[in-house]
């Protein structure tokens, strides 16, 4: 399945984000690879809501709208454009980093449950704590008061820079825990999204090997319990924008189809 809207992208507003991560560079590159709609989606805490910790301070909605003065000078033609962020999760309300008044004017929000190198202090070390802290913050995103203006969970139990294996992590977390969080997704309509970092390993795998991988469990259940996805490279630079054929091939062994994935044209 070719994959058209890439609706997790960084530019250089991201704190993390390289000085090639030019608005007018990826657009330029998705037209000539066939997407239809690209979305930026910068990091965000919104000024509203207390406690940001400091690498997010900056980072609040006047700043990921900057991006508006470059997309308005930007050839445009040809593919849709939207603006969203890529919001973080709050531990210490247990609720999303965003007030009402900002999530309404964004076109579209991820949340991760699973920037745990940001959000989760201690324990990581310990594989089923460091589960568990992910798995509540899926249901608080879910059951957030804000949770209809979540489009999808960025990169769902995923730990950004974990120190181990990912598999060790999706090895701690059982079947039943996952339709929990998929079922309460799929009820509140919020997306999952696949990003090349669940496929970083399958390279020339098999699909034998493909089912059996990192992620591949976790995704067949959002799938079973009625869950629809969307696509985000996270891309930090506009250097080499590329596709991405081994996720899409991951998404074909899983059977998905377009009518699967989310559309936000
Ligand atoms: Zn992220
Ligand atoms: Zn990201």
């Amino acid at each position: 399945m070719i994959l058209r809207e890439d609706i997790h992208i960084h530019t250089r507003l991201s704190s993390c984000g390289k000085p090639e991560g030019i608005a007018a560079d990826y657009i330029r590159q998705a037209r000539e690879l066939n997407y239809r709609l690209i979305g930026f989606a910068d990091h965000m805490w919104d000024s509203a809501v207390s406690g940001a910790p400091n690498w997010y301070v900056p980072q609040n909605l006047a700043h990921i709208f900057e991006i508006k003065k470059e997309l308005a000078e930007a050839d445009t033609a040809g593919i849709e454009i939207r603006v969203g962020c890529e919001c973080e999760y709050d531990l210490g309300h247990r609720d999303i980093a965003v007030a009402e008044e900002a999530a309404a004017q964004l076109d579209f929000m991820l949340v991760p449950n699973s920037h745990t190198h940001i959000t989760f202090h201690g324990g990581r070390d310990d594989r089923r704590v460091h589960a568990q802290f992910m798995l509540r913050a899926f249901h608080d995103i879910v059951n957030s008061k804000n949770a209809k203006y979540v489009t999808a969970i960025a990169h769902p139990f995923h730990a950004v820079a974990c120190p181990y294996p990912q598999k060790e992590l999706q090895d701690v977390i059982t079947d039943k825990e996952y339709y929990d969080c998929y079922t309460a997704a799929a009820q509140a309509g919020i997306g999952i999204e696949f990003n090349p970092c669940c496929v970083g390993d399958i390279r020339e795998m098999t699909d034998e090997a493909m089912q059996n991988g990192d992620f591949f469990r976790m995704f067949s259940i959002a799938k079973e319990c009625g869950c629809r996805f969307t696509f985000g490279s996270d891309r930090h630079t506009a250097v080499n924008y590329t596709r991405y054929p081994k996720l899409e091939k991951f998404i074909d062994v899983l059977g998905l189809t377009e009518n699967d994935f989310i559309s936000i044209v």
